[in-house]
Order: C-alpha cells, then sequence, then structure tokens
C-alpha cells in the first residue's frame, strides 16, 4: 500500500521559528514498521516551512496514497487542524482510508468518529503494532474487528475493539529515520536535531498528567541499543542534538546508569536535552559526572509549583527540598536546569503568586518555563476541574501555554501579567547573566545564548497574543465543553467492539 504519514502544521511559536523544527518521533515510529511490512511509505511535514494547508493537501494528494495517517504530539492543540486536513484530504480522495492516532483521538474517539464519519479508524494508545495490523487489514479487506485498541464505524456508529496489548519490547519497532531529510530539521541554535525515546510511561501519579494512563507502565529500551542509535546518527547523519522525548527516562537508576555508560563509551560529542524528576537528579548525585559525559546540557524538571500543600494536591510527590537540592547537583556539574512551574491551579492570589516568585529565585534554576494547568479529560485532575470555567475555548490553545480555565481569586489579565512578571524576573537577574557570560563550557554558553534569543521571542510573541486574543464567547465549565470524564481507567473497560453512547457536547473543532 502506498500510506502518507502526515504532519500538520501547528500555530504555536514553537513551530513558527525557522530551522528549529524536529521530526515527529510519533509518525517515524509508526512509519518503521510499515517500511518494515513492504508498504511504500511517505512523510509529508507541514511544519517544515511552515506549509500552508493548501499546499500540504495538495502534496498529499499527488502522491495518490491509499492510506493517510495522522498524529501530532501537541494532540488537543493540533487537532483542530487535523479535522480541516482530513476533512479535505477525504473529500479529495475518497478511496484512501484515513486513519488518526495520538492521546487526544485516544480519549476522544467517539465525538471524533460521529463529527468525522471520513475517519476509517482511530488507533487508541501506541500506535506501532496495532498501525501494522489495521494496514494489513485494510490492504487485505479483512475484518476491522478483529484488531485490539481500535475504533471505527460500524453501522453508523461508533464502535471500539478491545485495548491493544502494551508493547514490552520497544526495540522491536524501528524507528523510520529514511522518512526525514536529518538537513531539514534543527534545535538548540539551528544545530541538527532528532527526538529520541529512552522509555515510555511514568510511575508517577500526578493527578495533572495523562503518562501513566496512555502509556501504561514504565518501560525503556535497550540501554546498549539506543546509545548505539545515538552514536550512529551522529556519525552518519551528522546529528548533534538529541531531545528526549520522555516524560521520565530515569526513573530506573540502573538502566539509565547503563545508558549513560553506554554512550559514554561511545565516545561521540553530542548535546543531549531531557526531562526527568528532581528526586532522580538527588538519587543520582553520585553519576551526575556521567550525565555530564555522556552531553547533557540541560534537564527541564517538573517543579510545577513552590507551594507544599499544591504540591500534595496533585499528587506530584516531590518535595521543595529535593527540587532546591537537584537544581545545586546540576549547577554542581554544569548541567543547565530548566524549572517548570505551572499556574492555575486555582489558590492564586496576589500573595501567594509574590511568594512563589521569591521561592523560584531562592530555587535559582537556570531558566524557568511557566505553564499553565490544562484540565485534559484523560487525566485525574478532570474531575476536580469540570466545574470551573473555561476561559478559552480555541482548542488549538489548549497547549499549557495559555490560560484555559478560570481561577476564582483573579482574573485572566491579572495572572497572564503575574506570569510574565515572575518569567521576567527570573530569567533577567544579574546572577544569571553572570553565570552565562563567565561559563567555562563553550556549549553552555552557545546554550544560555540560543534561549535567551528563543525567550526574547516567545515572550513578545505571548504577550501579543494575549492582547490581540479573540473576546471569551461562552460560558460552559470544563465539563460541559469537554463532555464526560474520560481517562485510562474508565478505557480500560471498553470491552470488545462496544458501542458507546455519545456525550451531549462535543468538544469545539
Ligand atoms: S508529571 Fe512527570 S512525574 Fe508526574 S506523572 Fe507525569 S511524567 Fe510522571
Amino acid at each position: 500500500m502506498r500510506i502518507v504519514l502526515v504532519n500538520i502544521p501547528h500555530p504555536a511559536i514553537g513551530s513558527r521559528i525557522p530551522k528549529e523544527q524536529l521530526p515527529p518521533l510519533g509518525l517515524l515510529s509508526v512509519g518503521g514498521p510499515l517500511l518494515d511490512d513492504g508498504h511504500d511509505v511517505h512523510l509529508i511535514d507541514g511544519e517544515l516551512g511552515p506549509m500552508t494547508l493548501d499546499t500540504l493537501v495538495e502534496e498529499v494528494i499527488s502522491l495518490g496514497p491509499d492510506a493517510v495517517l495522522f498524529g501530532h504530539s501537541g494532540s488537543s492543540s493540533g487537532h483542530p487542524i487535523i479535522a480541516r486536513t482530513c476533512a479535505r484530504i477525504a473529500t479529495a480522495l475518497p478511496h484512501a482510508a484515513i486513519v488518526y492516532g495520538g492521546v487526544h483521538p485516544t480519549y476522544f474517539w467517539r465525538e471524533i468518529l460521529a463529527a468525522e464519519p471520513h475517519v476509517t479508524a482511530i488507533v487508541r494508545g501506541e500506535g506501532e503494532e496495532t498501525t501494522r495490523q489495521l494496514m494489513a487489514a485494510i490492504a487485505g479487506g479483512t475484518p476491522l474487528a478483529q484488531i485490539p485498541g481500535i475504533s471505527y464505524q460500524e453501522d453508523g456508529l461508533p464502535v471500539a475493539t478491545a485495548q491493544a496489548k502494551v508493547i514490552t519490547d520497544l526495540d522491536a519497532y524501528r524507528i523510520g529515520w529514511e522518512l526525514i531529510d536529518h538537513a531539514d530539521y534543527g534545535y538548540w541554535g539551528g544545530k541538527r536535531a532528532v527526538v529520541i525515546q529512552f522509555s515510555r510511561g511514568c510511575p508517577h501519579l500526578c493527578n495533572y498528567c495523562g503518562q501513566r494512563g496512555f502509556w501504561t507502565r514504565w518501560r525503556h529500551r535497550d540501554p546498549v541499543m539506543l546509545a548505539a542509535e545515538i552514536a550512529r546518527l551522529h556519525r552518519d547523519h551528522g546529528v548533534e542534538v538529541f531531545n528526549f522525548a520522555d516524560e521520565n527516562p530515569s526513573a530506573g537508576r540502573k538502566p539509565w546508569k547503563a545508558f549513560l555508560e553506554a554512550l559514554v563509551a561511545e565516545d561521540v560529542s553530542v548535546t543531549l536535552v531531557a526531562s526527568t524528576r528532581a528526586d532522580d537528579i538527588v538519587r543520582d548525585a553520585d553519576i551526575l559526572h556521567l550525565y555530564k559525559k555522556a552531553g547533557f546540557e540541560r534537564f527541564l524538571m517538573g517543579m510545577e509549583n513552590t507551594d507544599e500543600a499544591t504540591l500534595k494536591l496533585i499528587r506530584k510527590g516531590g518535595s521543595t527540598t529535593s527540587d532546591r537540592e537537584a537544581i545545586r547537583l546540576l549547577r554542581e556539574h554544569n548541567i543547565l536546569s530548566m524549572a517548570t512551574w505551572v499556574a492555575g491551579f486555582d489558590d492564586e492570589t496576589d500573595a501567594s503568586m509574590w511568594r512563589g516568585l521569591k521561592q523560584i529565585i531562592s530555587y535559582d534554576p537556570d531558566q524557568i518555563q511557566a505553564l499553565y494547568v490544562t484540565p485534559h479529560r484523560w487525566t485525574p485532575f478532570f474531575r476536580l476541574a469540570e466545574d470551573r470555567a473555561i476561559v478559552e475555548d480555541d482548542l488549538t490553545r489548549w497547549d499549557y501555554k495559555h490560560q484555559v480555565v478560570a481561577i476564582s481569586g483573579m482574573s485572566p489579565t491579572r495572572l497572564f501579567l503575574w506570569v510574565k512578571f515572575v518569567e521576567a524576573c527570573a530569567q533577567l537577574r544579574p546572577r544569571a547573566f553572570r553565570r552565562w557570560v563567565w561559563n567555562p563550557d563553550p556549549k553552555i554558553r552557545h546554550a544560555v545564548r540560543w534561549y535567551y534569543r528563543m525567550g526574547r521571542r516567545v515572550w513578545i510573541h505571548e504577550i501579543l497574543g494575549f492582547l490581540r486574543r479573540p473576546a471569551h464567547q461562552r460560558n460552559l465549565s470544563v465539563g460541559e465543553w469537554l463532555g464526560a470524564p474520560q481517562d485510562h481507567e474508565e478505557e480500560a473497560n471498553v470491552p470488545a467492539r462496544s458501542r458507546r453512547s455519545l456525550p451531549n457536547v462535543k468538544p469545539a473543532a
């Protein structure tokens, strides 16, 4: 079969910066096994340029595919664009199968199939094996009902098959790197870059996060094989920067240490960027020299809040003490720390924001990234927030970078001003500049310079975006707008080929 994988252009600022685009790992992960099955696979990456929707649709049509596969790492925020693109391709290519996978369709399959009858099937959960089976069934004209992990229309009703098995051997499915030209992708100041993944899932239970639900349990790739793949991409394709897609690659100390040692043994000069938990950094205090030697230049650590009561509410499981210590330890090894700080848990007041700012400065991270709590309906936090009013009904902005739910103690404008003020204070401290200028490592100086350049651009873009945003038009709660909760527990109870009633309210598209 001729199969086209489509990465849509996203309106987020991160998708609009030339030479700072990363390849779509999810689509490449599905593409590799399909190539191995003998399909004629192509990738059209609408983020490059970025393409207009017209160009993207024309390119897909010109390939004359039998099947067109969609997925986007932005998931909910990518959905409205995927829906528009799907509809146009389905009209132009009525005989092509349209397949849609990712986090958002996994938990919105009923609504999507009802609103978009041209979608042939939705892949729920991780996609490698399910997509292989689905493409084989479509090519052979065999019934879809036998394939676990999909949803489709039967007699005009959305139906779901049983959940697919969790992939236990992540190395059994290779990434289809040949689908891209590495020269098209860059990050970290225009350096050639890819996204890579050591593990899937997370053993922790933070209630605003869907990692555990979507991936089910924490699993990792073979440490030595991943190190060899990184070295090969560096030597054969000149890839310099590897951005880990994992939320928590270091959850298991033993495999993580084995990976670091294997990469050090490969002796390649690469830049590694990842997210992890502050607790893991503290746990690994005795092997942080290996982190540095392997090439780690920055860790993003989800601190989420500096308030112990809020951390308890969201079941973060960490503590302000380990957050502070992790930053100190990373600095000791000249690895940058980026702290995420999440606003909108509904306990904010002027006093708490001021307290939070003072605490962030006392933690002294190299970089901070302010985000807004986003109650996706597949997270336990949805149930805590379902009665709160929405202040953003454009799904493309449900990307953690926009406030989407109201808080009781502060208007959106006031919260926005506080967030921008916190970011400016944290990033423009003389101490942060001094560290940049006097840093002995030229790679770290480059990284900090690049981050300030990007930060300035994003900061101004976000202020202009806030000022120009359309007025909020709906008076709905989160639950009224997004429908009933649908998280992993609910999804696990989907019996084979179940017909499901549709909630009353469909998501805005
Ligand atoms: S927020 Fe991070 S630590 Fe918490 S469950 Fe999600 S991935 Fe794990």
